[in-house]
């Protein structure tokens, strides 16, 4: 859970060695404390244009190219994993990263001897396609919201025209569109620990499903057995944080990836927007990386020159993140809602390994709780994203 019914496991933790506690001592499970904007995101790839010529871009000048994020704090150890302690070990940056840096999407392109892109409008929309050696990204002028190969994906930033060019943040173009071409389409070829991370456990239930007494805790609990069983089959070495119904806190879930040894860190959350019974689809999170505001913030202040462990993986946790949520969208048909990042996830910003958070689906909506609480779709769950970890 995580839209707007106060996912448990999403808060700042400061009870990484709290026992679990009475039922009776735990916050209301339904209501919403705010419903957010709900937008529909379309599941396959963007319409091409077919009367609309595709305009070949000219170069223009050079842009100032943004500084490079600060390093992180080199050689982690445990002690930067415990509460609370970490915030004085990752003191606030100064503003490393004005509104300036911007670059020539062309230039970028044809320094890297890609094809130019191609800008085309339709219905108001400007549409910017461009081909790197992985795949085809779409972006859109004014807007966040860019498809890499069909999938959707958050910028940090609107992609803007000036003259006959356009320009797109420095900060995507080093997050988001170099990493997916360097990477897009290789399989996992780091280290083959895995830690899965079953939401919730014990007094925190998360989410419970609108169509009956099944609660996200339970649900997340099955997702990871089932894929764990496949990841096993695939010579994976996998950890569960949990492997039955008990509480533990953030803080503990991130000392134990650190223990584990592992490469990888995937925590399965359900999500819910009660009373909203209309949002539905799979979003699929990282860290927000230094220098971009969070697509999600919830009550928490979000502070863009901030950096975390976490980030010092933004690359590797953004392209497994992608290669992740696309294999999930098209296994399951569900909504594409997209690939995104929040920054007040202690469960993923403290770890010091590429790490994602998927929400698999809305509990709040009666058709997709249905399909959710169906052992054979949470199978089919599993298999997609043992399917992205060939
Ligand atoms: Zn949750």
């Amino acid at each position: 859970m995580l839209i707007s019914s106060g996912c448990q496991s999403q808060k700042p933790d400061q009870t990484s060695s709290r026992p679990a506690q009475a039922p009776s001592n735990e916050p209301p499970l339904t209501p919403a404390l705010h419903v957010p904007e709900i937008r529909t995101v379309p599941s396959g790839p963007l319409p091409v244009p077919e009367r609309v010529p595709a305009i070949p871009m000219p170069l223009v000048p050079a842009l100032p190219v943004a500084p490079l994020p600060v390093p992180l704090p080199s050689s982690p150890t445990n002690s930067l994993l415990r509460f609370p302690s970490r915030d004085a070990l990752t003191p606030p940056e100064p503003d490393r990263f004005p509104g300036s840096s911007w670059q020539s999407l062309n230039r970028w392109l044809i320094t890297r001897q890609w094809p130019a892109a191609q800008v085309s409008t339709l219905a108001q929309t400007s549409r910017v396609n461009l081909t790197t050696p992985t795949g085809a990204w779409t972006l859109q002028l004014g807007s966040q919201r860019a498809f890499w190969n069909g999938t959707l994906i958050q910028l940090g930033f609107e992609p803007r025209a000036i003259l006959h060019d356009v320009l797109v943040h420095s900060l995507d173009l080093e997050k988001h569109l170099a990493p997916l071409a360097a990477t897009g389409a290789v399989a996992w070829t780091g280290s083959r620990i895995i830690v899965l991370d079953p939401g919730h456990g014990g007094a925190q239930p998360g989410s419970r499903s609108i169509t009956g007494n099944q609660f996200e805790k339970d649900l997340t609990l099955d997702w990871a057995l089932r894929l764990r069983a496949l990841l096993q089959a695939q010579g994976w070495d996998v950890h569960l944080t949990r492997t039955n119904d008990f509480y533990m806190s953030l803080a503990e879930r991130v000392d134990f990836s650190e223990h584990s040894g592992a490469g990888l860190f995937i925590s399965l959350h359900f999500n819910s927007s009660f009373p909203n019974q209309e949002a539905q689809g799979i979003e699929t999170y990282t860290t927000t990386p230094q220098g971009m505001n969070s697509h999600l913030t919830r009550e928490y202040a979000d502070d863009p020159k901030r950096p975390y462990p976490n980030n010092r993986h933004d690359e590797a946790s953004f392209s497994h993140a992608v290669r992740i949520h696309q294999s999930l969208i098209t296994r399951s048909g569900a909504t594409d809602r997209g690939v995104r990042h929040a920054r007040f996830m202690d469960v993923l910003r403290w770890q010091n390994r590429p790490a994602l958070l998927v929400e698999g689906g809305f509990l709040s909506n009666p058709a997709e709780a249905l399909k959710l609480t169906a052992p054979a779709y949470r199978q089919k769950l599993a298999a997609a994203i043992a399917e992205a970890l060939r």
